[in-house]
């Protein structure tokens, strides 16, 4: 059996650490709002080379509260990838917007900044990219037609913790990013967590009174807010896996690297990517007409695999009448051959050439 992520090897590894910080807070006993949440996104915005980084409750309420926080609303449209998770549309729909799907690169899954540029009208507000599988969206170019055509970026790095673009951070290029700390993310705590980026001091504070039911002095509410915040407990996890994240992600692409090589095969399309930091493979998913035959051989050998994601969001039901969608050739013909392997840090090279044998056996 090989699983497609051992959560197990990393607590294992980090047990004394954790254990102790976990301790620490029952004992003091300052369950919400306590040292461990403040220091963690000081820590964070440190790392993510960012002004103002503010923790809430998921990665689905920093999409929402930062589109709001953004000033994105009722009949705005928001041009992105159906090529995600249902919480990136969700969100836009939370603040009334109309979700504009439009492609995506054959290559890397990532939004097509020419199908951005034609999906453009009077009523675009934002765009919001998705660093899907961990690799970084054509920011540059992201960032050029936004403030061409005076748009508001919203990035969804609820994989890509890590990873980056000439330097920069993911979350650290557009006017928000948005994280996740579900369990199974690069950067995981035990239970959901999210963080929201932004260098902007205006949309750092309306983002701190959405999350804080509109309230910045007690007893006092400015606006309708929500309740989004991270625990302290998990604020303590966090800040130990921080410390270790490069070299989670380090051994994530030594993994990639390893796939790639035994993988070539002309009926195999391996992920491609650069060997410079752009790519923290939040999951390996590789292409093949023979897709739903790999993924049976993998059944029959106990070994864990996904298919991320075998519809488009355009398609769901629960968006496809309150959505516009372009031409989405690129992504149709993804979703029929996509699947992703088993990809954890500690994943054994024993492990990997198991995978890789049984996924040929199959093509
Ligand atoms: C996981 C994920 C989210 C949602 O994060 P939660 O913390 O589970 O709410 C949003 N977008 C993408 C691309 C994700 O993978």
């Amino acid at each position: 059996m090989i699983p497609m992520l051992d959560l197990k090897l990393q607590y294992a590894a980090l047990k004394n650490d954790i254990d102790n910080a976990v301790a620490d807070v029952l004992q003091n006993t300052h369950f919400i709002m306590g040292p461990n949440v403040k220091q963690f996104e000081s820590e964070a915005a440190q790392y993510l080379g960012v002004k103002h980084a503010i923790s809430c409750n998921s990665g689905t309420d920093a999409l929402h509260l930062a589109l709001r926080a953004c000033g994105i609303a009722e009949g705005d449209e928001v041009i992105t990838t159906p090529f995600s998770y249902a919480a990136t549309v969700e969100a836009i729909c939370y603040v009334g917007a109309i979700p504009v799907f439009v492609d995506i690169e054959p290559n890397t899954y990532n939004i097509s900044t020419q199908a951005i540029e034609s999906a453009i009208t009077t009523k675009t507000k934002a765009i919001l990219p998705v660093h899907i599988f961990g690799q970084v969206a054509a920011m540059q170019e992201i960032v050029n037609i936004a403030e061409k055509n005076n748009l508001k970026i919203i990035e969804d790095c609820a994989q890509s913790f890590g990873s980056k673009q000439n330097n920069q951070q993911t979350g650290s290029i557009g006017d928000a990013g948005c994280f996740s700390f579900f369990p199974s993310k690069n950067l995981g705590c035990y239970g959901d967590g999210g963080l929201f980026t932004t260098n902007c001091d205006k949309t750092a504070e309306q983002f701190m009174l959405l999350k804080s039911h509109g309230s910045r002095i007690r007893n006092q509410h400015e606006i309708v807010g929500w309740n989004s915040r991270l625990d302290e407990l998990q604020a303590a996890i966090l800040r130990i896996k921080l410390k270790h994240i490069d070299e989670f992600n380090n051994n994530r692409i030594s993994v990639a690297k390893r796939y790639n090589e035994l993988l070539a095969s002309p009926t195999i399309v391996t992920p491609s990517f650069e060997n410079n930091g752009s790519h923290v493979f939040h999951q390996y998913t590789l292409l093949s007409e023979n897709r739903d035959a790999i993924s049976e051989q993998l059944t029959k050998e106990n070994i864990g695999h996904a298919i991320y994601y075998s519809i488009p969001l355009s398609e769901q039901p629960a968006f496809k009448a309150i959505s516009r969608s372009e031409s989405l050739t690129n992504t149709l013909s993804i979703c029929s051959k996509c699947i992703s392997l088993p990809m954890f840090p500690e994943i054994s090279n024993q492990q990997i050439e198991k995978v890789v044998s049984t996924v040929k056996s199959a093509v």
